[in-house]
Order: C-alpha cells, then sequence, then structure tokens
C-alpha cells in the first residue's frame, strides 16, 4: 500500500515512529566539510523529515550506523571484562539503494564467513530496518548500474521526496498504521536504470594473467600519485578491516576499554607483521591490493564484486584519484596481459 503524506503529516508519523524506533538518515553538518566554507553530510539521528537530506549524496555511508568508525567493544579490569551494551532500540535506517546492497556485501563478511558470526555486527544489523530512498540519479562519481547494485527489495518502506510532501510505499504491513487517515497513492520506488559513469571489470581469467596483473607496471604510477590517507576506505561503504586500541582510565593500564576503529589497507604498516615485514610496503601496492580485493578477489571467495559503485572514495580522495579510471586502466592491463599470453 502507498501513501502521499504533505511534510506535515510526514512530521506527525516520524514522531509516532520515533517512540519505537531511533531514526538514522544523512544529515547535513554546516561547515564542518573538507574544504573551508563547505558542509558536510553524514548519518546521524534525526527527529523532523527537514533534517533529512536526500537530493544529494551522502560524504559517509550508511555503513557507519551499523559499523562505526568507533565503538567500545568491551571493558576490562585486572581479571574480568563485559562486553559493551550496544544498542538496544529497533532503528530505522534511511538509504539508497548501493547502501543497502552494501550491507549484504558487509553481512558476508561479519556475519556468513567460514562460521564466524562478528557478535557487535550482528546485534546492531538484527536492529535495523531499511527506509529505502528513492534515488534520483546521485553524481558523476556513481557507477551503481555497471555493479548491478541500483535496486534492491530489501526495505520497509520506499520514500520519494518532494516540495510539498512525500510518497510512501509501505512494503511491511507493521509500518501501514502509521499512515491510517492519510492519502492513498500509487507510488513505487523506480531505480536508476543509467549513470553517467560506467565502469567494465576486467575478466581475469586464471592465476598466470592475475599475477602478471600484480606486476604490471601501472600500479607504480600510485607510488607517486596516492599520498596513503586512507580517505578513500573510511569512506567505503563496504569496507570492514579494523584495529583495536585500548584506551585505560588511570595509572592503572589494566583497567579500561577496548575500542574497534576502523583500519585502513591504503595506510603504511597496513600489512606489517612481526619482524618487521610488511606485504605491501607502497602506495602502489597498496592500490593493487585495494583494487584486485574490490573487483576480484572477493568476488572469487562469495560470488559477487565487493564494491557497489557509491563513489564515495572518488570524491573523497585529496589526490583526485578516481576508482572508475584505476579499475579502467587495470582492465586494459588485463587485456594487454591476456593477449601477451594467447588467452
Ligand atoms: S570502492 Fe569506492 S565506489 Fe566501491 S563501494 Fe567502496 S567507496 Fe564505493
Ligand atoms: S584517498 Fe586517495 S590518496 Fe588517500 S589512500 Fe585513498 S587513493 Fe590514496
Amino acid at each position: 500500500m502507498s501513501y502521499f503524506v504533505t511534510t506535515e503529516q510526514a512530521n506527525q508519523v516520524l514522531s509516532k515512529l520515533l517512540e519505537t524506533y531511533d531514526v538514522y538518515a544523512p544529515k547535513r553538518f554546516p561547515k564542518q566539510g573538507r574544504f573551508s566554507d563547505t558542509d558536510i553530510i553524514r548519518y546521524a539521528k534525526v527527529e523532523k523529515v527537514d533534517d533529512i537530506v536526500y537530493d544529494e549524496k551522502s560524504d559517509f555511508p550508511a555503513k557507519e550506523v551499523i559499523n562505526p568508525i568507533q565503538q567500545a567493544i568491551f571493558y576490562f579490569t585486572e581479571d574480568e571484562f563485559r562486553a559493551s551494551k550496544g544498542h538496544t532500540r529497533p532503528i530505522l535506517l534511511f538509504a539508497r539503494p548501493c547502501d543497502i546492497n552494501a550491507q549484504k556485501v558487509q553481512a558476508r563478511i561479519f556475519m556468513d564467513n567460514g562460521g564466524y558470526q562478528d557478535l557487535y555486527y550482528a546485534r546492531m544489523r538484527e536492529l535495523i530496518n531499511f527506509v529505502l530512498m528513492e534515488c534520483p540519479g546521485g553524481d558523476d562519481t556513481c557507477f551503481c548500474c555497471s555493479m548491478g547494485t541500483n535496486k534492491t527489495d530489501n526495505y520497509v518502506m520506499a520514500v520519494r521526496f518532494g516540495e510539498d510532501g512525500l510518497k510512501v510505499e509501505v512494503k511491511d504491513d507493521k509500518f501501514a498504521p502509521y499512515f491510517e487517515g492519510a492519502a492513498a497513492d500509487d507510488f513505487t520506488p523506480k531505480f536508476v536504470e543509467e549513470n553517467q559513469t560506467k565502469v567494465t571489470v576486467p575478466e581475469i581469467p586464471d592465476k598466470d594473467v592475475l599475477l602478471a596483473l600484480k606486476n604490471h607496471p601501472m600500479w607504480r604510477e600510485f607510488d607517486k600519485r596516492c599520498v596513503s590517507c586512507g580517505a578513500c576506505t573510511i569512506a567505503c561503504s563496504t569496507c570492514t578491516c579494523f584495529t583495536t586500541r585500548d584506551i585505560v582510565y588511570g595509572q592503572n593500564p589494566e583497567v579500561g576499554e577496548r575500542h574497534r576503529i576502523a583500519a585502513s589497507c591504503q595506510i603504511d604498516g597496513f600489512s606489517d607483521i612481526a619482524g618487521g615485514f610488511g606485504y605491501r610496503k607502497t602506495a602502489g601496492d597498496r592500490m593493487r591490493y585495494k583494487v584486485l580485493h574490490k573487483f576480484h578477489d572477493y568476488k572469487v571467495r562469495f560470488g559477487e564484486d565487493m564494491c557497489v559503485g557509491c563513489g564515495r572514495c572518488t570524491s573523497r580522495c585529496p589526490a583526485y584519484i578516481p576508482i572508475t579510471a584505476t579499475v579502467g586502466k587495470m582492465a586494459a592491463a588485463a587485456e594487454e596481459i591476456k593477449k601477451e599470453q594467447g588467452k
């Protein structure tokens, strides 16, 4: 069933929902952007429909709500510990199709990975109800259609924002009572069918091609261009890597809390091991690892590419390295290698 609600009616619905749910959506934070006098749009709790930024892509992904950049995972004293209590109220999470599909990617890593289930991700994920935000088309960094992540049916409600109100499809009947008395509508969400930017993910037929691709000179370009800041992975909708840090409360180092903090494969030292050896010492090596992981390795293991084409890594990169151009270069290198190897 679908409805049309004016902005005033939508705010009344939202206040009723807030009695049971926490509601997270993209929100504007004025003057907190990367450059002077620019804003940032990131996920936060909202209490009014007007707080929701629907006509611009958020700088950071919806994953921040489920898998935050930093969280306390347990508290310890000398001889005991207890896990952090975590969120308890159910959540309505407003998200575009790429962000919803990104959680399918993250769930495979955190909840369906060789029998291992991550407590902190799983307990948060159980609380999530996606509210699909109809995507008006993204921007010139988006390439969801190339990655097949432009559509989803994983939502309880879908919303189209307009000047005078909202159109809402209620897919899960438990939300229908909130719209009692609202005008019926025939709305169903539309999905983006074509992006301005397109990507062709290279076919890597065997290990010989893969090995030659890993050793291809194209990666050396990034030794000079990439500044190894890790901004691309922190903004990425699907990256899951984290490290831990202990915060002690006072002089006794055995009393404190352990935090889990997002880590980046793009930062020097990420792959260092005991004895001082590092597997990926240059920025180009680290770029090769990231791009192959997103556009080959994850697929070999789980059957789908890891990247959802949200384009946030491109937007956040201070060195203006677009992921789409990098994949394009990798595709050209793969073709060159296949020709050389007669494949
Ligand atoms: S690699 Fe870039 S485009 Fe792909 S999901 Fe991550 S941030 Fe989005
Ligand atoms: S954001 Fe750009 S410069 Fe920073 S690590 Fe990623 S690719 Fe390199």
